[in-house]
């Protein structure tokens, strides 16, 4: 199965799950009132429009490890057919949740990837965010799933209580070292409702605003980019529910992979062109397809870059010979 395969998602909110860790609420996440049945998963598969050998199920929004063994049995049966057809499943859980004896039960089930939510590896933050586990579960569960012959996707989060840069970072690189398929970054979004809600609100707990978490984000995919290991998401999915208030505070934007990207094109280009003579045309130069990007959103990279090289006199153009992927930009001297 590619790593691209379809994802057929059905939603198991804290299903499993020993408590709830400060920032979660899967239920309005997911928009999924009550966990998945036997019944849900079959009428799910069976909206599939594809093949089956081109499907991956996916159960996600609870520690679906940590369910008893019956419930897990009784889902997983319910994708027997999926699977006989050459389809895959993927299961997200907890790290202190995983065996080796359950890795083998749901590898006999169909299950071909595991997702880890790790969140961070100081276990300084992981405490404070009540997570109930620590930086040595992760390693082992990592371990694990890789010796199960799993794929092994890390999700990982910026901005908890008590993280840093420095720590987000630090994180990154561990969890690069454990050589995961795929890693999804969340910044922390403060979202009604939640102990991060009230922790924020009672001053316990500082903003991890978006300027913030696309700076510390700029810095960690670099980790991941040059190890050739895909970052699969960047940022909560965008809902009506999100924008519309449930996202309280926090590092929520809709398009925050965007502007990630729009921070790393702006870092590039301020390098290349501190590198030339402080005056005289250049144009700076980036695949069609990131044009927008290289810009800024509403010109905002322009702004800033005509502010800071004011003898400058600045062109964005495409140039379809550069990388489409990656922060590729090239300068060219006019005059
Ligand atoms: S973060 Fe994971 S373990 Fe924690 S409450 Fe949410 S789904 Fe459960």
């Amino acid at each position: 199965m590619s790593p691209r395969a379809r994802i057929c998602p059905v939603f198991v909110p804290h299903l499993g799950c020993p408590h709830r860790c400060v920032f979660c609420d899967q239920n309005t996440i997911s928009g999924a009132e009550a966990p998945a049945d036997a019944e849900t998963v079959r009428r799910a598969l069976a909206g599939i429009p594809g093949p089956a050998a081109e499907t991956e199920l996916a159960f996600y929004g609870g520690s679906f490890t940590a369910v008893p063994e019956r419930v897990q049995r009784e889902l997983l049966d319910a994708a027997a057919d999926h699977v006989a057809a050459g389809g895959t499943v993927r299961v997200s859980t907890r790290p202190d949740a995983v065996t080796e004896e359950n890795l083998s039960f749901l590898k006999a089930k169909g299950v071909r990837t595991v997702e880890l939510g790790c969140q961070s590896m100081d276990d300084g933050v992981l405490l404070a965010s009540r997570r109930g586990h620590t930086a040595r579960d992760v390693r082992n569960a990592a371990a694990l799933v890789k010796r199960a012959g799993l794929r092994l996707i890390l999700q990982m989060m910026t901005g908890l209580p008590g993280d840093t840069e420095e720590k987000t970072l630090a994180t990154a690189r561990e969890l690069a070292a454990l050589e995961p398929d795929g890693v999804r970054i969340y910044p922390a979004v403060i979202l009604k409702g939640t102990e991060l809600y009230r922790m924020w609100k009672a001053g316990e707990y500082r903003e991890h605003t978006v300027e913030e978490a696309a700076r510390w984000c700029a810095a960690v995919l670099p980790v991941f980019e040059e190890r050739g290991m895909p970052v699969i998401r960047l940022g909560l999915n965008p809902s009506e529910e999100l924008s519309g208030g449930l996202a309280a505070g926090g590092a929520y934007h809709p398009a925050f992979g965007q502007v990630v990207a729009s921070l790393r094109f702006l870092e590039a280009e301020r390098r290349l062109l501190a590198d030339g003579p402080d005056a005289g045309e250049a144009d700076i130069l980036v695949h069609p397809s990131r044009l927008s990007e290289a810009v800024g959103h509403g010109g905002s990279n322009r702004k800033t870059l005509t502010r800071e090289f004011p003898g400058t006199k600045l062109r964005f153009l495409p140039d379809g010979t550069l990388p489409e992927g990656g922060i590729a930009v090239e300068i060219r001297r006019r005059g």
